[in-house]
């Protein structure tokens, strides 16, 4: 059996059906319920618990998660990524053995992830040899797009298409989710994690993109307003005990090349014209996020 399908069919357990609740087993290289709902497994490795598969890319396509892909390749999100890999590897429970990323899109990150946790962000050898052996990595999406690229090339993480409102996954079965500037559903994270289970959540920070807000702003000859996310913040907290925020924020210089890859894929210009914009007045970016870490109540 290919690695890219062994590696659902030895995590079924973590699986259940999306349609009736019920455990999924393996059949073949696929997952099937009792009820004969069944999910296969593509042979590039990952798997589609959606219903219909088109209908959820929506402002996305192939050119922007390839965009987003390349831009992220070369380390934007560099430094948040590690302050996330240095929240898991601090964990007061060092017996975490599954993490769920959710919103994972093209999955540039979460691979990341996977390799600082494993690799180098662990203190002592032993616990990194503890790491690699224990730490399954389970990701998804909604969009079956961010998924075929997510999944390219050879690696461990179960990667599947899944409405973040009814994820396929058992009862108290995560001990880590991890949301990286995604929507959350807290039901379902409620649902998913184990008692005490981790949520690690990145939102953007107060200066975040501050360049390009001062821009938008100077284009429609308006003063930049300040950007809160005391908003998203409050609403952590009202599912969840906030345990500790770490700031991670870094200034970078972007060549044009990659500023016209950014603007292509940052929420901040889908309803804005691009050409108001002018490309030669801007150089660095402010990449901010908040990292919390939190239980759920
Ligand atoms: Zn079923």
């Amino acid at each position: 059996m290919k690695a890219s399908i062994q590696k659902f069919l030895d995590s079924a357990q973590t699986f259940q059906c999306p349609i009736c609740g019920n455990a999924l087993h393996t059949a073949g290289s696929s997952l099937q319920c009792p009820d004969r709902h069944t999910f296969d497994i593509a042979a590039k490795g990952n798997i589609s618990f959606l219903r219909s598969q088109h209908a959820h890319d929506g402002l996305y396509n192939q050119s922007f998660f390839e965009n987003r892909s390349a831009l992220l390749s070369v380390g934007l999100y560099d430094h948040i990524v590690r302050e996330v890999a240095h929240d898991v590897s601090r964990l007061p429970d060092s017996h975490a053995t599954t993490l769920l990323d959710v919103g994972c899109g093209d999955g540039t990150l979460t691979k990341r992830l996977q390799s600082l946790i494993t690799q180098s962000s662990f203190d002592s050898q032993h616990q990194r040899e503890q790491a690699v052996r224990e730490l399954t990595i389970f990701a998804c999406d909604i969009s079956s797009l961010a998924i075929s690229i997510a999944s390219r090339g050879s690696n461990t993480i179960r990667w599947f298409m899944a409405d973040l409102a009814n994820l396929p996954i058992t009862d108290s079965s995560m001990d880590i989710i991890t949301d990286i500037f995604s929507p959350a559903n807290y039901e379902e994270f409620r649902r998913v994690l184990r008692p005490q289970g981790s949520l690690i959540k990145v939102i953007p920070g107060k200066h975040h993109l501050m360049e390009l807000r001062q821009e938008i702003a100077k284009s429609h000859g308006e003063q930049p307003k300040g950007y809160s996310n005391d908003d998203v913040v409050q609403g952590i907290e009202q599912h969840c005990t906030i345990e500790h925020i770490t700031t991670a924020s870094a200034t970078l210089q972007l060549s044009k090349a990659q500023w016209e890859q950014f603007l292509a894929m940052t929420p901040l210009m889908f309803h804005l014209d691009k050409t108001s914009i002018d490309l030669d007045s801007l150089r660095n970016l402010t990449i901010e996020a908040e990292i919390v870490q939190a239980t759920m109540q």
